[in-house]
């Protein structure tokens, strides 16, 4: 299988028909950089910044950030990383902010809602990720967004830090790219608005399984609720990514969901420009691309969309996965 996967690391992520879609790794450390793009990765999707803050006594300044931000530019070699802003709280506790805990930290103070309180923390790791842009593509994307005025708010703080930057004669990225995750399920109603303020989407199914269907993602008691397969969820999806595309806009996905082979073939046939994934999973998932036929998946993810039960749509996909070999 090692021997079989390797000729596909070097491939882009494409589709027996010729439909290209970009395989990218989920990364949280620079140093997990160099390794994703040795297996194949065509981009970093989401570098998960929160494990920076976590496990210290102190938040890294602007310095030690920046040079992780460059270390991790020097392996991309030129390829894009979209960097994630902090999502701190919910499961992800950081001792030295002092968030008090909370009954319901899923629904709480987390990632976006806290920066106004901890500005200088966020500003500062903006002015890191901008100063790096100046060596390689970064892009920005923005945690657990849930309406315009969140969008709006950022946007106010960035354009602030990048003329901090210009008066201080540091270079950066003029036309670095801005986007948010897709993780609550108030934006799938309002992509049209937040088109006009952002450039991409990578949509979050970790969180936004949890937050559509109301079910705690780590609590084992509900594992059942808890499925990505749920028709509702995927015509969730099947919406989101038809609206962005509409207003001409990117959309990947970076939650767990896209590392699942038997899932895979209504990944591609909703249409998404990139897959992000654990770095792992990137040679098996460009191997089972390149046997798909992206018509086919489209079909299948319509038969999906009309079934009433997440085990229908289960069948569904043993089926097609049967038919395949
Ligand atoms: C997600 O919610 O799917 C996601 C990728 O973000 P995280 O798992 O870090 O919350
Ligand atoms: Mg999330």
């Amino acid at each position: 299988v090692a021997v079989r996967q390797s000729q596909f690391r070097e491939q882009q992520g494409q589709t027996a028909d010729g439909i290209k879609i970009e395989i990218a790794a989920n990364i949280a450390h620079a140093i997990e950089a160099k390794p994703a793009f040795n297996n194949g990765a065509e981009s970093v999707g989401l570098f998960r910044t929160e494990m920076l803050y976590m496990d210290r006594t102190s938040a890294p300044d602007e310095d030690e950030l920046y040079n992780i931000f460059c270390q991790a530019i020097e392996a991309a070699n030129d390829k894009p990383i979209i960097v994630r802003t902090i999502d701190i709280g919910g499961d992800k506790p950081v001792d030295y902010l002092k968030i008090p805990a909370e009954n319901n930290p899923f629904l709480g103070y987390r990632a976006v809602r806290i920066y106004e309180e901890f500005i200088e923390l966020f500003k500062t790791q903006l002015r890191s990720i901008l100063r790096a842009s100046a060596h390689g593509p970064l892009k920005i994307m923005i945690p657990m967004i849930s309406s315009v005025e969140e969008i709006l708010w950022v946007k106010d703080v960035l354009a602030e830090v990048r003329q901090e930057l210009r008066k201080e004669k540091l270079p950066f990225d003029e036309k670095i790219s801005f986007g948010i995750m897709l993780e609550v399920p108030s934006i799938a109603f309002i992509i049209d608005q937040c088109c006009e303020e952002i450039d991409f989407f990578s949509i979050g199914s970790n969180d936004l399984t949890q937050y559509l269907m109301a079910v705690d993602r780590d609590n084992a008691k509900v594992t059942k609720t808890y499925n990505s397969l749920n028709p509702a969820f995927l015509r969730t999806l099947d919406h989101v990514v038809r609206e962005v595309h509409r207003h001409g806009k990117w959309i990947g996905l970076c939650g767990e969901l896209g590392a699942k082979g038997s899932v895979l073939p209504l990944l591609v046939g909703l249409g998404l420009d990139e897959i992000s994934m654990s770095a792992p999973s990137i040679p098996a998932t460009k191997e089972r691309i390149a046997k798909l036929d992206s018509r086919q998946c489209r079909q299948l993810l319509n038969k999906a969309m009309n079934c009433r039960t997440t085990l229908e749509v289960e069948h569904l996909l043993a089926q097609f996965r049967m038919e395949q070999t």
